[in-house]
Parts: structure tokens; sequence; C-alpha cells
């Protein structure tokens, strides 16, 4: 690519494009050509401060929290339709950033609206309680107020998405919020921020700030102007990031790492097992918080779907993310890219028997892409690292149990709680199995769905509050309540409870 086809983005702050003040800058790299083609800020704390003061005033003014709920409702529906208007321009740019397939990438990007729909439609609920007292004459109710301004921090693995589990709410609730993506994924981001100011979001209300964690990251998270840090990233990231808030009591919410049990019981269908299996590790290159990194199969049935999955792992195309008929795209990043094939060593070392992939694949005309096989390691002990610690990326663990107390007890022997699965064909099982997870999500006879309509977050080390469904902009403001005398005369001033 020439050197004028890098383009320089800005940040985007109150609704306008501005440079960094000290004119640093980092590469976005596309992982599937090695090709830089942009360049982002690396925002200083001085640019941090321009952002947060931005969404400062617009809070502090009134102008977003006490605008009527229905004309925020208005906006957010225009930032979902112009998205979706845009939807293949979104796609690409994410694919050009992180190398994931555009049939997903160009999905997710088109069920935004919705998310946007829905949270507009949050955005008119009613959200207060009037309360029963233990006190004659007097009324109590509760309102709902937004935080003020919102720190959202999202990862490179679904750049969009993640950042509407955090904005809809954010906004809905009256909110204004500065962003920080990934520096591997700002680009998506910029041009949304773009595409809301066009939607008519008054100034200040979303803004953007690019660059690495430390010094972007860190000066946002321990900004004296944000309320409430919203993050979804690694695990040890999210309790950096808890434990500095802590000094400052900002509110946090944390969407962090995993190693979900998938489990197969012998009476499920394999068929459809099999294929749950390769959707939970492989889909995304295995590059989701909620991946079935952990593969548990019944053993009268665990030759086959050993057999199985290694011949659907070994037949998966990968190749050009930007080709609708590939089935895996590369991972994310060099260091990324780095970690998977370092992992592929540690299970080796601790003995688990790699049986599909193990090595970077090689794909025609993409001689620098990073690109990893699919790959599967089968008689796993639950003890190994590889079945402890999160990879990110395309390799799956295969753990033999006995009966469904010991599934149970493998699944649950994990410090994280995000995820899991459960395959099979009786359904008293299924429910049973589901309430002894300690996870913030079971599928049953399916894999790695998400929905605005329905809470995701996780038990344990996996995070703090939940993102989506009904409550989700409870996460987003303060409840608040008042007190009204109705009755009359003089009350007692020496015992409240009167
Ligand atoms: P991180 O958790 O480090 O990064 C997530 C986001 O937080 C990025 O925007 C990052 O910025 C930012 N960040 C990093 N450090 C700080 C900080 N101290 N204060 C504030 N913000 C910060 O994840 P990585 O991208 O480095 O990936 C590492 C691992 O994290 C992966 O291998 C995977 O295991 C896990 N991960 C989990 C995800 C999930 O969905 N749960 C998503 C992505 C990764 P920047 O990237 O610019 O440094």
């Amino acid at each position: 690519m020439a050197e004028d086809a890098v383009r320089r983005y800005g940040l985007f702050v109150d609704n306008t494009v501005v440079q960094p003040a000290d004119g640093a800058y980092l590469d976005v790299v596309n992982p599937a050509t090695g090709v830089v083609w942009a360049q982002i800020p690396n925002a200083s704390i001085a640019d941090v401060d321009r952002a947060v003061t931005s969404a400062r005033r617009a809070f502090d003014s009134g102008e977003w929290p006490a605008m009527r709920a229905a004309d925020r409702a208005m906006l957010l529906i225009r930032v979902g339709e112009l998205v979706e208007e845009h939807a293949e321009e979104l796609a690409e740019l994410q694919v050009d950033e992180n190398g994931k397939l555009i049939r997903e990438m160009l999905g997710q990007t088109k069920l935004l609206r919705e998310y946007f729909n829905y949270y507009a439609a949050l955005a008119q609920m009613p959200t207060g309680t009037t309360n029963p007292l233990h006190v004659r004459d007097m009324v109590n109710y509760t309102v709902r107020e937004p935080l003020g301004v919102v720190a959202a921090i999202t990862p490179w693995n679904s750049p969009l998405l993640l950042l509407a589990w955090k904005l809809g709410p954010a906004l809905a609730a009256g909110n204004t919020v500065v962003a920080k993506p990934s520096e591997v994924t700002p680009v998506s981001l910029i041009r949304f921020a773009e595409l809301a100011a066009e939607a008519g979001l008054p100034a200040g209300v979303f803004n953007v700030v690019t660059g690495l964690g430390d010094p972007t990251g860190t000066a946002l998270t321990g900004h004296p102007g944000v309320d409430k840090i919203a993050f979804t990233g690694s695990t040890a990231t999210g309790r950096a990031i808890a434990a500095q808030a802590g000094h400052t009591l900002k509110r946090v919410s944390l969407e962090l790492g995993g190693k979900s049990p998938n489990i197969v019981f012998s009476d499920a269908d394999l068929d459809s097992a099999v294929n749950g299996l390769v959707a939970g590790i492989f889909g995304a290159s295995g590059q989701t918080c909620m991946a079935g990194s952990r593969i548990l199969v019944q053993e009268d049935v665990y030759d086959k779907v050993v057999e199985q999955l290694a011949q659907r792992a070994e037949s998966i195309k990968v190749g050009d993310p930007r080709d609708p008929g590939s089935e895996m795209g590369t991972v994310a990043c060099r260091p990324q890219f780095d970690k998977v094939r370092h992992y592929v060593e540690v299970a080796t070392a601790d003995g688990a028997r790699l049986v599909a992939g193990g090595e970077p694949a090689v794909v025609d005309g993409f001689p620098d892409g990073l690109f990893m096989r699919p790959t599967v390691f089968a008689d796993v002990g639950n003890e190994m690292r590889i079945a402890r610690e999160e990879v990110f990326g395309p390799i799956a663990a295969v753990i033999p149990f006995r009966d469904e107390a010991e599934a149970i007890e493998i699944a649950n022997d994990t410090e994280f709680g995000l995820a899991a699965g459960v395959w099979t064909g009786e359904v008293q099982r299924a429910h049973r199995v589901a309430a002894r997870l300690r996870a913030g999500t079971v599928w049953i006879n399916n894999y790695r769905k998400t929905s605005y309509a329905t809470p995701f977050g996780g038990y344990k080390q996996s995070g703090l509050a939940r993102e989506n469904g009904p409550d989700a902009l409870r996460e987003y403001t303060e409840e608040k309540s008042v007190w009204v005398d109705t009755g009359q005369g003089v009350k007692d001033p020496f015992n409240p409870r009167a």
C-alpha cells in the first residue's frame, strides 16, 4: 500500500475531529495483510482532559440529562438508522482492524440498530417506585438519575457491539460518554462517532479518545471528572481498573475473561453438539470472552467426539476475512498471535495430546497474515494451564468426565464464571445442570448467543455487574429516595419514627 494510503485520524471531541496536543500517533495494522493502513492519536493526559471536560460540560449544563426522554430516544433511534445505512463501511473497517470475518462483522453491525432501538425504548420506561412506609402522612418515591460522565473502555474483538452495550444504556439514562477503544481497533469507533454527531447527538455527549492503555486508558480512569468506568477486557486490567477506581469510588462495571465449559453428555445429539463446540471455540478465531474453550465430554462418547471435532477443525476454511466464503479469519494482532502460539507450547509441555492444528495457517496471497490453524488438544486435565488460563484464540482443550456430578465439579473448578454450554437430550438434566453451573450465562443445546434483551456478565473473576437486558440502565443511574410530608402540624423533632 502506498504511503499516502495511510489515513491519519484524530480524536473526536465536542463533535469535532481534533489532533493530539503532543502530536503522538500510533499505527493501525491490518492483521491479514500486515499493512499499516491508518494512524491514530496516542492521546495524552491533556487530550483526555479535553474530552472529559467536553463530556462534563454537556452533562453539567443539563442539555443531555434534562432533555425529554422522548427526544433522547429519537436521537438514539437516528444513530441506529445511520449505523445501519453505513453497516458495510463500518463492518469493513472492523475487519481491517481485527481480521474477523466479514460475515460476522456485517451481521453484528446490522444488528446495532436494534440495540439502539431497544435502549431508546428503555429510556422512556418508568424507573421509580412509590413505597409504603412505616409512618403516616408521608409519601415516598424514588427516581433514577444519570451518574454523569461515563468512561467506556472497549477491547478489539467486537469493537462496535461492545461499545453499543455501554453506550446505549449510558446515553438512554442521560449520561455523557468518553470512549477509549483498543488501539488495535480505533478507526471504527471514530467513524461511528462521526455518524452519531451527524445523527444529532449534541456536542460533548459522545467523545472518543484513542491510544494505549497507558497513558490514555489510565488518564481516563484516573480523571476526577469521570463518574463511572464501563470496561470490557482482560481480568488483569479489570482488576487494575477496579483498584484505581477504589480510590475515588467511581462506579465500575467489568466484563472480563472466561474459560467457559462446553459440556457434552452422551445422550446429546452429537452432530449438533460438535457443531456447537466448533461455534464455541472457532467462531471469531476463539477471540471472544465467552469462548467455549474447555470442552467437557462424557467418557462413553469421548473418542467419537474428539475424532469428529478434530475432523471439523481440520476442514475449517481459514482465509481472507473479507471473503464471505472464509470460516475463520486472523488473530487480531501480533502480541495476541504470539500468545496463542505460546499456549500451544504450554499445552504440549503439560502433556495434552494435539489432535488438530497447532501451528499458523498458510493462506495464499497473505504471506504476512496472522492466521492460526484451528487447534484441538485432547486428554487435557483441568489442572493444566491450557484449562485454567484464558488464551483468547482458536485452541480447544478437551477434558473427559465420567458422570454428571463430575462434569459439574470440573466445570465449576475455575476462577472464571462467564458462560457455559450444556448438550443433552434430557430436559431434566439440562435444567438440573444449568442450575448448578456458576456462570452468568448458560446455553442449552446452543452456544455463543447474546442479545440486547437478556443480561450478560460474569460470576467470580469474570466480572462485576451485567450488560444488556431490561435492567441495563440501572448500571448507569443513581437511585434517589424522595420524602414528602403530606400531614398537618409540627412533628416531634426528637423522634424521626413518629
Ligand atoms: P486489555 O484488557 O489489556 O485491554 C482492554 C482495553 O483496556 C483496551 O482498550 C486497552 O487499551 C485498555 N487498557 C489496558 N490497560 C489499561 C489500564 N491500565 N487502564 C485503562 N485502560 C486500559 O486486553 P488486551 O487487548 O491487551 O488483550 C489481552 C488479553 O485480554 C487477551 O489475550 C484476552 O485474554 C483478554 N481479552 C478479553 C476480552 C473480553 O472480551 N473479555 C476482550 C479482549 C481481550 P489498549 O489495548 O489500547 O492498551
